[in-house]
């Protein structure tokens, strides 16, 4: 039987764990062909292994360096369907006048650059082809500035910015490009609270939050938007947060 993504290659990153684990197994699941790259041979391998038989080809890499794009690019050929920039990490929780430029460029290497570097080097393909569809993960925190420390949330309000840049400038060439902005998901990321100030301040806004859900969900906002369900969608950032974002 035909599954939304047969016939299609469609690149995944993060797909080691949580999100784009899930997301990277529902489009196998549905007659995909995934290239699942993420920074852990580990986690890949175990991937692999819990899917065996559907079409998965793992790449290690890492999406802040151009020599590891370059192999992920080589191992899809030349037609590249759909993207999902899902991989990312978390900071510390803290405001600005705390931020560390360690934290604020590692977060920014992963969250920003990679997301741009990667897509740099698939949108080639996808104008060729004069189609294409990438859903990038953004946040609660790409929302508001209420849901982590200020290095996350402003590489995630940028997230947004390439998002409906990109969508607005590849719509008439038949690209479309939409994130995905999760609330509380249960996965592997680390949040932790290395300032008092900001614990007190996110904590406060954090009493509505909703229970947190299996990454499995997300995969279910991420792969309408990736699949032709989402044909008429170019430019949204979906909040798939169970209503935490109307709050
Ligand atoms: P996760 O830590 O479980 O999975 C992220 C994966 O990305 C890991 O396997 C990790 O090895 C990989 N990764 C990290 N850096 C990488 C790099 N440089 N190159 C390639 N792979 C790399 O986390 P998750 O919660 O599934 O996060 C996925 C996305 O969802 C992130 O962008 C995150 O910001 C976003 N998000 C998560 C939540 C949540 O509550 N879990 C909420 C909002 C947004």
């Amino acid at each position: 039987t035909e599954g939304r993504f047969t016939g299609k290659t469609v690149v995944v990153t993060g797909a080691g764990s949580g999100i784009g684990r899930a997301t990277a197994s529902r489009v196998a699941r549905e007659g995909g062909r995934v290239i699942a790259l993420d920074i852990s041979a580990e986690r890949l391998a175990d991937f692999k292994a819990e899917l065996d038989g559907l079409d998965i080809t793992v790449v290690t890499a890492d999406v802040t360096k151009e020599e590891d794009i370059a192999r992920v690019l080589e191992a899809a050929g030349d037609r590249i369907d759909a993207l999902a920039n899902v991989a990312g990490i978390m900071d510390n929780m803290t405001p600005l006048h705390e931020v560390t430029d360690d934290v604020w460029s590692r977060v920014f290497a992963v969250n920003v650059d990679g997301v741009m570097r990667l897509s740099r080097a698939v949108l080639p393909r996808m104008l060729a082809a004069g189609a294409g569809s990438v859903v990038n993960v953004a946040s609660e925190a790409g929302l508001r500035g209420s849901a982590a420390g200020v290095a996350y949330t402003a590489s995630k309000h940028a997230v947004v910015g390439m998002t409906k840049s990109s969508a607005f400038l590849y719509g008439p060439s038949g690209i479309r490009v939409n994130a995905v902005a999760p609330g509380p998901v249960i996965t592997n990321i680390e949040a932790r609270f290395d300032s008092p100030l900001a614990q007190e301040r996110i904590t406060t806004a954090m009493a509505v939050l909703p229970a947190p859900v299996e990454a499995a969900q997300l995969a279910a906002s991420i792969t309408f938007l990736l699949s032709d369900d989402g044909v008429n969608l170019n430019g949204a950032i979906l909040p798939s947060d169970g209503g935490w974002s109307a709050a």
